[in-house]
């Protein structure tokens, strides 16, 4: 459907633009041709002045001559030689003074008795005119003129006679005057115009090109030829008939004339009829370069159009292409969006999936710490249980017996093993209840004393000895003295627990001010701790001991005891091998110290 469209306007397009030029050609091939006819006029005027000026320059002269005595003697007396020899002379002379062709003297019967040519072999001398318009006129006593072509000369020119008359006033003779028609010609040829001149039979007898001469621009009828030869005009000259083709262009006259290579050619035809004369003057001017500059501009307009319409197209072009470049991006930006919508929606599921099994994960974590606990604390009730239950049993078959001492001695283990259950209850109580053992400035050196006395039983059962490295001028800290001495107990205990069986059961407790903080760091020579277990062993309930030999409390409380005192507890390994736990506290601040 828009193809069918863009073609039609396209085809549109095109056709307007080919209507336009050929107005266009129309037009400026008008208008040159106008302008050709305003030249050819103008031309025609001037052409049409200097002939009638040439004309009349030589009208008058035969009169004025004619009236000279000399020529009236002449005629008086052809037989003088010596007459007739001065005649010949004056009228030679004269004849160069006034410019003309041949000056000659006619007598009545129309022989000439004397002219101005009278030493050329072709002289006019002794010839009849009888037949020549001019001299019939003159000798009727009209002024005479003709144009011809000499029947002597062969020179086409123009005659004017004028009567000669006597002292009686009797015409006794005629002065002829011939003027060359190639003189007037001559003044033509450098024009870019060519110039017809045409008798009233419409035959060419003055031209700027010699081809037309004596050819008759119309139809040479039997009765323009018969007249023709009365005069004999054109003497023996061979007439023909002209092919001319007429038109018009406006107010324009078109003439197509074949010039003398037989090329046709068309031409701005202006003409002007000079009555006295009886001529018809034709100016012609070559079409050719008019058309080829009228041409020429049609061309530039065409290629202005062409390229004002190419501008135009790749415009065009250029914005159909960017629409659908836009439409593409548009596209592929909606496509991207639903890319990112769909992957959002995959992310969206997958992170769905993900907090699922975090749950599961943190729900199968819970399962097994409780499990862990349960294994723990069903040990350590169990054991005691199943051993104050023999005991009991012991003691009633003691007091069957009658052996109350050792019945009672029974009875004593069973309270021992009471106690030890208590303990275990407070020690998970002590866990989850929150301590309100308000922090004070806690001196180290009693801590450490306490809590090596509270380990005394386990480190020596284990066969551990504990070396003391404790800086004199320890600073005071701030902490609860109860918590801080379990936190010590418990990573002795656990020291103990390390070394035990070792080869090398030291254990070195150290005390000093390290930048910022005090510390005090267990260093035993046990096997460490592995470090892909290091970040677990601070977790709950977290113990690689065996079951019944520990809860794996012990360092979760610490740690969780000394994040209260804004100190820490943080393990390492020795590069000689055995674990270092360090408790780091913050020492005492003045302002708390003066406050208690
Ligand atoms: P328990 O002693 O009941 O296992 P703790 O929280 O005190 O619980 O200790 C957790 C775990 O830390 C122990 O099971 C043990 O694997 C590890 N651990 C603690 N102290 C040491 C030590 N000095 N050397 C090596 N491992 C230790």
């Amino acid at each position: 459907m828009a193809v069918t469209l863009r073609s039609l306007w396209t085809g549109a397009l095109v056709a307007g633009a080919v209507l336009l030029v050929l107005a266009v050609e129309r037009i400026a091939s008008q208008n040159a041709l106008d302008e050709g006819l305003v030249r050819a006029e103008t031309t025609l005027r001037q052409t049409v002045n200097g002939l009638d000026g040439h004309l009349r320059r030589f009208e008058a002269l035969p009169a004025l001559l004619a009236r000279d005595d000399r020529v009236r003697d002449a005629l008086a007396a052809p037989d003088d030689a010596a007459g007739i020899a001065a005649m010949n002379s004056w009228l030679e002379e004269t004849n160069a003074l006034i410019e003309a062709s041949d000056l000659y003297l006619i007598d009545l019967s129309g022989t000439t008795i004397a002219a101005s040519n009278h030493k050329r072999e072709d002289s006019f001398i002794g010839q009849n005119f009888s037949y020549r318009p001019y001299f019939t006129e003159a000798r009727d006593g009209r002024s005479g003129h003709f144009f011809a072509l000499g029947t002597t000369s062969g020179v086409r020119g123009y005659y004017f006679a004028s009567s000669v008359r006597d002292a009686q006033g009797q015409i006794v003779g005629v002065l002829a005057l011939k003027i060359g028609a190639d003189e007037i010609e001559a003044a033509w040829r450098a024009r870019d115009y060519r110039i017809l001149v045409t008798d009233p039979e419409g035959i060419v007898f003055m031209s700027t090109d010699a081809v037309w001469l004596y050819r008759g621009l119309l139809p040479l009828t039997p009765e323009r030829l018969a007249r023709t030869e009365v005069s004999r005009r054109y003497a023996d000259a061979k007439l023909s008939a002209l092919q001319v083709g007429l038109s018009a262009s406006g107010k324009v006259q078109l003439m197509r004339l074949a010039d003398g290579n037989g090329a046709s050619h068309e031409y701005i035809a202006t003409e002007h009829v000079m009555p006295q004369a009886g001529w018809t003057v034709r100016v012609l001017l070559d079409t050719a370069p008019l058309r080829t500059q009228a041409r020429l501009a049609v061309l530039a307009f065409g290629l202005l159009l062409l390229v004002a319409l190419l501008l135009a197209w790749t415009v065009f072009q250029r914005r159909a292409r960017l629409a659908e470049r836009l439409a593409i991006q548009a596209a592929a930006q909606a496509d991207l969006e639903r890319q990112v919508a769909e992957r959002t929606a995959d992310l969206t599921r997958a992170n769905d999936d993900l907090h699922r099994m975090q749950a599961d994960l943190v729900q199968a974590g819970k399962l097994a710490a409780l499990g862990r606990i349960s294994a723990a604390l069903s040990h350590e009730i169990n054991q005691p249980l199943a051993a104050a239950r023999n005991y009991a049993d012991s003691a009633g078959l003691l007091i069957d017996r009658a052996d109350l001492p050792r019945a009672k001695e029974n009875i004593g283990q069973i309270v021992a093993l009471i106690d030890r259950m208590a303990a275990i209850a407070r020690h998970l109580r002590n866990v989850a209840r929150k301590p309100n053992e308000p922090l004070k400035t806690v001196d180290l050196h009693t801590v450490i004393t306490d809590a090596l006395t509270v380990a005394r039983n386990r480190l020596d059962s284990a066969g551990a000895t504990v070396d003391l490295d404790i800086a004199p001028d320890l600073p005071l800290v701030r902490g609860g003295p109860v918590r801080l001495q379990q936190v010590i107990v418990n990573v002795l205990s656990n020291a103990a627990d390390a070394v035990e069986g070792s080869a090398d059961r030291r254990i070195t407790l150290a005390a000093r001010a390290v930048g910022g903080e005090v510390q005090i760091t267990v260093r035993d020579r046990g096997p460490g701790v592995a470090p892909a277990i290091a970040n677990r062993i601070f977790d709950p309930f977290f113990t690689t001991k065996q079951v019944g030999s520990g809860l794996g409390l012990g360092l979760s409380i610490s740690y969780n005891i000394m994040k209260d005192f804004a100190g820490d507890l943080r393990v390492s390994n020795h590069p000689d091998g055995g674990a270092i736990f360090t408790i780091a506290l913050t020492p005492a601040s003045p302002e708390a110290m003066a406050a208690e």
